[in-house]
């Protein structure tokens, strides 16, 4: 109902074109969640990705957005249509499910990985089984994969001390460096909540791009800090999710957003 309503938003109010990013969690993790993709759901939307859309790196997409910059912020001339894959937390799916389907399509993708969790065997919520070093290294030894932060502790950034907001982010750069020999430059924010005047300023002295959420696709010279995400469920089905992958749906995340305000407040994590 949620996405058929935001179909017809978007008849009315046309979803612009540009480079998408897709969020994912887990694929093939079997807990049943909206955001945990069964493996066939996840192989076919790659198939239908490498057929019909340009999925590009999130290096590759940051180049193109920023070297693209219009008269107006946000706005700028036409940066070629695009997709990119980007994945939350750190479990173990990443390597049994995940990586061995982007490499039978040939796929890039990003990983944000919360440290805490894999440095300390941490669960995730809903029997999320973390990652540990020997994964998270086998994973970023593929050339298809970029590794991002994800916070150490999965903190929301829009409620903690500014005087923490740096360890928060140092511990889990310096934990990333110490394991995988590339430099960490990519930020994603914990539930894509965006963070405090202190903690975007931390952001942006740290990594070349952070994301949100917003469901739209990203346009020429957008803040390589605020950028979109359009988050794939288990519901979405194939006509939802190729109307995600070319930027649809806004209209859901809209409505998501409203409801998240009020089910994170006075949450901390
Ligand atoms: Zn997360």
């Amino acid at each position: 109902m949620l996405k058929a309503s935001a179909a017809a938003v978007d008849v009315v109010r046309r979803p612009h074109r540009g480079i998408t990013f897709l969020i994912y969690h887990r694929v093939g993790a079997g807990n049943g969640g909206q955001m945990d993709l069964p493996l066939d759901v996840f192989e076919a939307q790659l198939d239908w990705l490498r057929d019909t859309q340009r999925v590009i790196s999130l290096d590759q997409a940051a180049d193109e957005l920023s070297s693209c910059v219009g008269a107006e912020p946000g706005v700028g001339p036409g940066v070629e249509p695009g997709v990119v894959l980007t994945f939350d937390d750190g479990t173990t799916d990443w390597v049994d499910h995940v990586l061995p389907a982007l490499e039978r399509f040939s796929t890039p993708a990003t990983f944000y990985v919360a440290t805490e969790f894999v440095d300390e065997g941490v669960p995730f919520p809903s029997d999320g089984r973390p990652l540990d070093w020997v994964a998270v290294r086998e994973l970023a030894s593929s050339a298809l994969v970029t590794i991002g932060s994800h916070t150490h502790r999965h903190l929301l950034l829009d409620r903690l001390p500014d005087e923490q907001i740096g360890d928060e982010l140092d511990r889990s750069i310096e934990l990333l460096s110490e394991h995988v020999d590339r430099p960490v430059a990519h930020f994603a924010y914990p539930k894509a909540v965006a963070g405090s005047p202190a903690a975007d300023a931390a952001v942006r002295s740290r990594f070349r791009t952070a994301v949100l959420a917003g469901t739209r696709a990203n346009r020429g010279g957008a803040d390589l800090y605020r950028l979109a995400r359009s988050p794939v469920q288990a519901s979405d089905g194939s006509r939802w999710f190729h109307r995600k992958a070319t930027g649809g749906l806004g209209a859901e995340d809209e409505m998501r957003q409203l409801a998240n305000r009020v089910r994170y407040r006075g949450i901390t994590a």
